[in-house]
């Protein structure tokens, strides 16, 4: 990758050795269950999550609507937070879709919801209400700033989906980084969620995927949902083949981007003008905002950056989103530092 692209971990190109196994992937139809590797795939994701099973699903858009659809009825509800990846940018495909309910509630700065706003939002058995049967959490919180919950915070809101006979959906499409900043395992952040997705096509380089993990029951249920809206892939094993590197391997360095992201958001700090939203990043993503004494608005800065050759995330009229990745090395992070120390003179 010629340019420096921080505008999301999404951008990363597959790696030079996940081409390779692309190329000489063993394949089948995987609809027909018959593709090898897509099968390899799903079942390393089911026991890296703690799982019985996974389905290899196209996004993590397709994984948390599959999710949701296959543990709400129409009319349920599922309550999740205001700066919910589901809730601001799935294009409400649980409603439009699946008739399913949002019950939105604060987020906290650390992307948890406090457990008493949970068990206040969680209706009683009465008439008038829809039933409540869904709970999402997000880890990392990619709108709070890409910060990490705990496995005891999930726990606890588990035992809460538990005492309510409802389910716990965690949206983990960047569980790998929140398993990195913490040191765990990411099964033992995804074990208490009934049903998990994570995506393959962030940090972890693969170029097309997300997979989505729970129950055995539940996977059958899934795996009908994906092929009901058009998901099902015949010769999947091309980019399953990727998607095993992707968490054999690339799971294991995202350390090193974590690290860069704070080396990046020290440097913001430090350039008059600019100021980090969240302070210190816990994973890969730095959110910027720009004050007064810049005289260009965020898009005229990306359009300046960009002829640098560096491209920068807008997410309002004076923010930014920066995300590093495996394309995203030291000289990269100085390099973008000098271009906004130069904007700010
Ligand atoms: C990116 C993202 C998704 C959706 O994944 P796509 O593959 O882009 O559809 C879901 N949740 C969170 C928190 C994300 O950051």
């Amino acid at each position: 990758m010629d340019v420096i692209d921080l505008r999301s971990d999404t951008v990363s190109h597959p790696t030079p050795e996940m081409r390779q196994a692309m190329a000489s992937a063993e394949v089948g139809d995987d609809v027909y269950g018959d593709d090898p590797t897509v099968n390899r795939l799903q079942e390393l994701a089911a026991r890296k999550m703690g799982k019985e099973a996974a389905l290899f699903v196209s996004s993590g858009t397709m994984g948390n609507l599959i999710g949701v659809l296959a543990q709400c009825q129409r009319g349920d509800e599922a309550i999740m937070g205001t700066l919910a990846h589901t809730f601001l940018f799935e294009q409400g495909g649980i409603s439009a879709l699946g008739g399913v309910f949002p019950h939105t509630i604060p987020n906290q700065p650390d992307g948890t919801l406090k457990l008493d706003d949970i068990e206040s939002a969680i209706r009683g058995e009465d008439v008038h209400f829809p039933i409540s049967r869904l709970i999402l959490l997000e880890n990392t919180h990619n709108r709070c700033g890409g910060v990490v919950l705990t496995p005891d915070y999930t726990r606890q809101v588990a035992a809460l989906a538990k005492k309510h006979t409802m389910n716990l959906h965690l949206d983990g499409a960047r569980i790998f980084n929140a398993a990195a900043a913490l040191g765990v395992e990411a099964s033992e952040l995804a074990k208490p969620a009934d049903t998990v997705t994570f995506c393959l096509s962030k940090a972890l380089c693969a170029p097309v995927g997300s997979m989505l993990c729970g129950s055995k029951e539940f996977i059958y249920k899934a795996r009908r949902l994906r092929k009901q809206l058009g998901g099902g892939m015949r010769q999947a094993g091309v980019l399953a083949a990727a998607g095993i590197i992707a968490i054999e391997k690339m799971s294991l360095r995202l350390g090193e981007d974590h690290a860069r992201a704070r080396r990046l958001a020290e440097g913001m700090a430090n350039i008059p003008g600019f100021h980090l939203d969240f302070g210190m990043p816990s994973t890969n993503m730095v959110f910027v905002s720009v004050d007064e004494s810049i005289k260009y608005s965020a898009r005229e800065i990306a359009e300046r950056l960009s002829a640098d050759g560096i491209k920068v995330g807008v997410t309002g009229d004076r923010r930014f989103r920066l995300v590093t990745h495996y394309w995203i090395n030291d000289a990269a992070v100085e390099k973008t530092l000098s271009a906004f120390a130069r904007l700010s003179k």
